[in-house]
């Protein structure tokens, strides 16, 4: 099996900060992370994720990918073993709680990341587009300004947790360790809010409708994902704003299929039109074009145009469209046409003795056990 990159895996450019690659872990994390996604293939597609994140996520191992890609890898970590017991607690409280040890509750902090599934048709694919899409996201409310407190009121400090926003656990088995958590009667804010702000029912922020307009590159493929950097949820605490990433689903099209930065299509051809040769008009995503057939083209030949597929993703030039040719047979033949047809074959007479005659010969060999 064909491994596939780590950068595809964790749907990041190759030239992706050591950030955007944290965090495009933790979001894929989260996503398949077998406690919580019951999907068949959610534990295989974790751990892809994470031994992605291993080599990404490593300065080092990184610049040796980057360099050698999977085979400069192999060696490395036959060595190192790398199993799912190297989970430890810390990645998933990291990947849950966002960090392991939670600052102040006071400190800034970045908003969360958002996605987008967008679905555009394969011209739309192929020639790229600007879409404008709506997203509902939350935004810091404007009567309090995300205190969540009534305007003219404060918050008060959580008497709980004596607003750090974390408590103390101590947790007896299997060892007894200490682990602190969330403050549950401040949900980690460190603070109390007595009189609601009425505009957000005291959470600070509120629901809103915004519109981002995406550049889709010409060439992108299904299942890709573009990042929008800053348009997630708004920052915590005049943090910065989490980023949006716009997930790509391109629909099936009813004649293209698409084969790398090939576009491949069927062009159905009568058998007269294969035996004597014609020139055919083909379709293309932008208008049509004439192709020859070349007298005595057999089924299922393929017919290359160069330049015609989908452009080269962040590349130069372009794939190619490949145009495979079916001869149909006709049905429903009238007794005219029958007529003429047993003329034909009988006009063949020969010919088909021989290619008969060829068949059974190979036949008799195959079944002789291949030797002269
Ligand atoms: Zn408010
Ligand atoms: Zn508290």
């Amino acid at each position: 099996m064909s491994k596939r990159d780590f950068y595809e895996v964790l749907g990041v450019k190759r030239n992706a900060s050591e950030d955007e690659i944290r965090k495009a872990y933790r979001r894929l994390a989260r996503k398949y992370h077998p406690d919580v996604n019951k999907e068949a293939d959610a534990e295989k597609k974790f751990k892809e994720v994470k031994e992605a994140y291993e080599v990404l996520g490593d300065k080092q191992k990184r610049a040796q990918y980057d360099q050698f890609g999977h085979s400069g890898m192999n060696a490395d970590f036959s060595t190192n073993g790398f199993n799912a017991s190297d989970f430890g607690f810390g990645d998933i409280f990291d990947m849950f709680f966002g960090g392991g040890r939670r600052q102040n509750p006071n400190s800034p902090r970045q908003g969360e990341d958002l996605e987008f599934r967008l679905n555009i048709d394969l011209k739309e694919a192929v020639f790229g587009k600007k879409v404008d899409i709506v997203i509902p996201r939350m935004e810091t409310c404007d009567s309090c300004h995300g205190s969540g407190a009534k305007p003219g009121t404060h918050p008060e400090s959580c008497a709980h947790c004596q607003g750090t926003g974390q408590e103390e656990v101590v947790q007896n088995r299997p060892i007894s360790i200490v682990y602190t958590r969330v403050c549950r009667v401040c949900s980690g804010s460190g603070k109390i809010v007595r009189d609601k702000c009425p505009t957000c029912s005291g959470k600070g922020r509120v629901n809103k409708k915004r519109v981002v307009t995406v550049k889709v590159p010409a060439g992108i493929y299904d299942g890709a994902q573009i990042p929008v950097p800053g348009e997630g949820e708004p920052g915590i605490n005049g943090g910065p704003p989490g980023n949006l990433y716009v997930t790509i689903h391109v629909k099936k099209h009813e004649v293209f299929t698409r084969d790398g930065d090939d576009l491949v299509c069927e062009l159905p051809i009568s058998f007269a039109q294969a035996a004597l040769g014609d020139e055919v008009i083909i379709p293309t995503l932008n208008g049509r074009i004439k192709m020859k057939i070349p007298a005595g083209t057999q089924t299922g030949k393929e017919f290359r145009i160069h330049g015609k597929g989908v452009p080269r993703l962040g590349g130069y030039g372009e794939g190619d469209l490949r145009v495979r040719v079916k001869v149909v047979t006709p049905t429903n033949l009238n007794e005219e046409q029958k007529q003429l047809l047993r003329e034909f074959n009988r006009s063949l007479g020969e010919y088909v003795h021989e290619q008969n005659i060829s068949f059974f010969e190979k036949m008799k060999k195959a079944f002789r056990g291949g030797g002269d």
